[in-house]
């Protein structure tokens, strides 16, 4: 077998070129093979389909590159739950826009490391004026706002979490005081950092109550941390932010603001009013693999001033000698807690780039309307009832004489079929099904083709 090529340097024309048209190829084979937003059969179908096409995982002998390309990735397209079908639709699961994706093939062909500058000479300049912009978009007030790059909002979380521990160093712990709506990587963070318990506040509306907030603050000592959530995981609903930033200047607390899910609504001149108030957190959870339209992973932690980073800084002489520092080389490792990192920065600049934030905006206004019709198509339909307006481009519902039983079985019945992937979420003491509708390309006909199959008994595909 002859040498395998190499994706980067003079050799990418020769190379990969012919290795990414067999890759196109098999996307669109499995694609259409799969014939739905999910192969049909459940876990024990999909097993099969993997084990027909990849018996023998390690062979002895390979295959050669487009024989495994050909068949691993049509294994992988037919048997994926593909958030560019119009009908899956459970998740904060984007389909990535093309234009994304093809950044970040050549972010694997260039293989950048954001660990050091001698590994990512334009890669970190690029993130340093990509993260600054987008922070400037969360803080447009402020002087020298930054952010940093990170996995997602988990990882933003905790990076937030981990500020706030170390702006409290040497006094109390800090307390997080966070609603039952808030993220679950909230608890983890606290967990991983030895911080107490958060204190979680009863969110029966679905958004934390400022006055709730108010009151438990009365009864902490210290500088808890309050987190909010812009764009709740279940029904996508935006805590009252200015009334809690309120509540917790006024009581010497901080604020963190996740929002994972509704941060991009600061791209549209018409949703961004709904994050008001986030002007007042400490520190501001953004994920653009969500409503951002990006290859995961593309998450964000946006800070007010970048010295708010320091605690971050760390030494190592391999990556960032004192005297190289001294020199003039930028010093990376205080920019995360990854020592070897993906540039998922080139990703983000191409999209901003090519899209513009005008662009951007009217993703983001799309997925709104098309949730806004849904819930209007619901409203209007006589078997299925809708849990309330959304408020960005999430919906509840469920066929109005069901039980809960009935509608979780529904919703394992069109997994399992391959004819919608929808999503669950408890809400008002109900189960509800979840439309998370992420897709800009969705028409009027596929909403009614996901309700409908909500309310029809189930036919073969
Ligand atoms: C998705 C989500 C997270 C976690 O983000 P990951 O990118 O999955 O790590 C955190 N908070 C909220 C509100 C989310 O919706």
């Amino acid at each position: 077998m002859p040498m395998p090529g190499l994706a980067g340097g003079r050799g990418t024309a020769e190379a990969l070129r012919p290795l990414v048209d067999t890759v196109c190829g098999a996307l669109a084979e499995g694609a259409r093979d799969r014939g739905g937003p999910v192969p049909r059969g459940g876990p024990e179908g999909v097993a099969r389909l993997v084990d027909q096409a990849a018996p023998d995982v390690l062979p002895l002998a390979g295959t050669g590159e487009h024989e495994a390309l050909a068949t691993l990735v049509h294994l992988m397209a037919a048997g994926a739950a593909d958030p560019a079908d119009a009908l899956c639709a459970a998740h904060l699961h984007c389909p990535p826009l093309a234009v994304a994706a093809a950044a970040d093939l050549a972010a694997s062909a260039l293989n950048p490391s954001m660990d050091s500058w001698d590994q990512a000479p334009a890669a970190s300049a690029l993130e340093a004026r990509v993260t600054a912009a987008l922070a400037t978009l969360v803080y447009p007030d402020l002087p020298a706002p930054d952010a940093l790059v990170t996995t997602g909002g988990t990882e933003s979380n905790q990076l937030a979490l981990l500020l706030a521990r170390e702006r409290a160093a040497g006094g109390p712990r800090v307390q997080v005081v966070c609603g039952a709506n808030a993220h679950h990587s909230v608890q983890r963070a606290a967990w991983l950092l030895g911080l107490p318990q958060p204190i979680v506040l009863d969110t029966p509306a679905g958004v934390l109550d400022p006055a709730a907030v108010a009151t438990a603050l009365d009864q902490l000592p210290g500088r808890p941390l309050v987190v909010a959530t812009a764009g709740t995981t279940d029904s996508g609903a935006i805590d009252p932010l200015p009334a809690i930033a309120h509540a917790t200047g006024r009581h010497g607390a901080e604020l963190h603001v996740d929002a994972a899910y509704g941060g991009p609504l600061l791209f549209s001149s018409r949703e961004a009013a709904k994050l008001d108030g986030l002007q007042s957190a400490v520190s501001v959870t953004l994920d653009l693999h969500k409503l951002g339209w990006q290859p995961v992973a593309a998450g964000l932690l946006a800070v007010p001033d970048g010295t708010a980073l320091r605690p971050l800084a760390h030494q190592a002489d391999y990556l960032n000698a004192t005297d190289d520092t001294e020199a003039g080389l930028p010093d990376l490792l205080g920019r995360s807690l990854r020592t070897t990192r993906r540039p998922d920065v080139l990703k983000l600049a191409v999209t901003l780039r090519a899209l513009g934030r005008e662009g951007v905006a009217d993703l983001v206004d799309r997925v709104c309307d098309l949730a806004a019709d849904l819930a209007d198509r619901i409203e209007r339909h006589p078997a299925l009832t809708l849990h309330a307006p959304p408020a960005i481009s999430t919906v509840l519902f469920r066929p109005t004489a069901a039980t809960d039983e009935e509608t979780a079985e529904l919703r394992r019945r069109l997994l399992h079929e391959g004819r919608a992937v929808l999503g669950r979420a408890r809400a008002g003491g109900r189960l509800w099904l979840k439309a998370t509708l992420l897709n800009p390309h969705l028409r009027p006909d596929d909403l009614d083709t996901l309700l409908n199959l909500t309310t029809e008994g189930t036919t073969a595909r």
